[in-house]
């Protein structure tokens, strides 16, 4: 292998930067479950000020955020509507069912993205048979849409829905920060469509762990009785509160660079035999490909040979994500390499 090893697995699997760490180790702590972390509460401000919400609460994963949200908007028998790709119903291993007792129903959006008229055959009347709605959730950027972002219009569109029908609405806001760069909406423009939002700091801005929920202080007040019961109370939690601020004030902007990444190994990708995919599609860090030739996990495993990590999302298709691990100067080593082994592949 004449490159170094070049992971494109996912954004999650960003390293602190060594000003990332400093702030870390010079953090003021205290015991965040009593109140007294300054650098949590100055998080949790931070946040909340950029979404644009009254108040936020900093969690250890995006994963805990959600079911939260999810929990102190709903309570055991109703119904959520949610998109059929969407990390919540896919990738949160059932804890809807399991820990709020809510039955999902879903809708199936284009890349992840829907409008009220998706949600128009959901409505019913109330009636003892059914399962009252109470939330909507969607999810900007779409992870399994291939971090598509949603139009401002059709997601301000899904919020007067939702409040037209009394529904809460849940922004799963994970790479909300790559959708804000990428389309220079702002994220408090995203997140007035909705009641809560979560957010992420452990993916795209590269801080080791971390996300918080926003919405309104009295929800916020219910969400941290939540987390504690989910056993996500922190004690010295400034610790890794310090690398998500830092995180925030120092990463957010430069997604922008993974942007052009993607954009450019896209391009890049398009034009190689077997492969399809549209560099159009590819709006922020998630490059989605389709290759014909073999199956994707054969695909994934020689690219591993080579020093190159990407991830099978199925059985044709794959994913590879930029983040502040990877340079231009990566996008075009892999996409010589892939070359070399579509042209070489039988
Ligand atoms: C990654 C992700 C999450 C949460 O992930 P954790 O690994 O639990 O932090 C939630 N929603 C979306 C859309 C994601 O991509």
């Amino acid at each position: 292998m004449s490159h170094r090893p070049i992971d494109l697995r996912s954004d999650t699997i960003t390293q602190p930067t060594p000003a990332m760490r400093r702030a870390m180790a010079d953090a003021i702590v205290g015991d965040d479950v009593l109140g007294d972390d300054p650098t949590v509460t100055a998080l949790e401000n931070e946040v909340a000020a950029r979404l644009g919400k009254e108040a936020a609460l900093f969690v250890p994963s995006g994963t805990m955020a959600n079911q939260i949200a999810v929990r102190a908007h709903t309570e055991p028998g109703d119904e959520i509507l949610l998109e059929s790709n969407s990390h919540i119903y896919f990738y949160e291993a059932g804890g809807i069912g399991a820990i709020s007792g809510v039955i999902p129903r879903c809708v199936t959006g284009r890349r992840g993205i829907f409008g009220a008229a998706d949600l128009l055959p959901c409505l019913r009347p109330s009636d003892v048979h059914f399962a009252p709605t109470r939330l909507v959730c969607v999810e900007n950027t779409h992870n399994r849409g291939g971090g598509s972002i949603w139009p401002l219009d059709a997601l301000s569109e899904v919020g007067a829905f939702a409040r037209a029908h009394n529904f809460r609405c849940h922004l799963d806001g994970a790479r909300i920060w790559n959708a804000s760069v990428a389309s220079n909406v702002p994220e408090s423009d995203y997140a007035a469509c909705c009641d809560s939002v979560s957010a992420c700091f452990s993916k795209g801005l590269g801080a080791p762990v971390g996300s918080a929920l926003a919405g309104t202080k009295l929800f916020i007040q219910k969400a941290r009785r939540f987390r504690k019961q989910f056993g996500g109370g922190m004690r010295q939690a400034g610790i890794i509160a310090a690398g998500a601020l830092y995180a925030l004030q120092h990463h957010r902007d430069r997604l922008a660079e993974d942007h052009a990444n993607a954009q450019h190994l896209a391009k890049g990708l398009s034009v190689l035999p077997g492969l399809h995919i549209d560099p159009r599609e590819v709006e922020t860090n998630i490059v989605r490909f389709e290759v014909e030739s073999m199956p994707a996990s054969t695909l994934a495993g020689l690219l591993k040979q080579q020093g190159i990590r990407v991830l099978a999302t199925g059985p044709n298709t794959l994913r590879a994500v930029t983040s502040l691990m990877v340079t231009l100067e990566d996008m075009e080593t892999a996409i010589n390499v892939l070359k070399g082994i579509l042209e070489t592949a039988p």
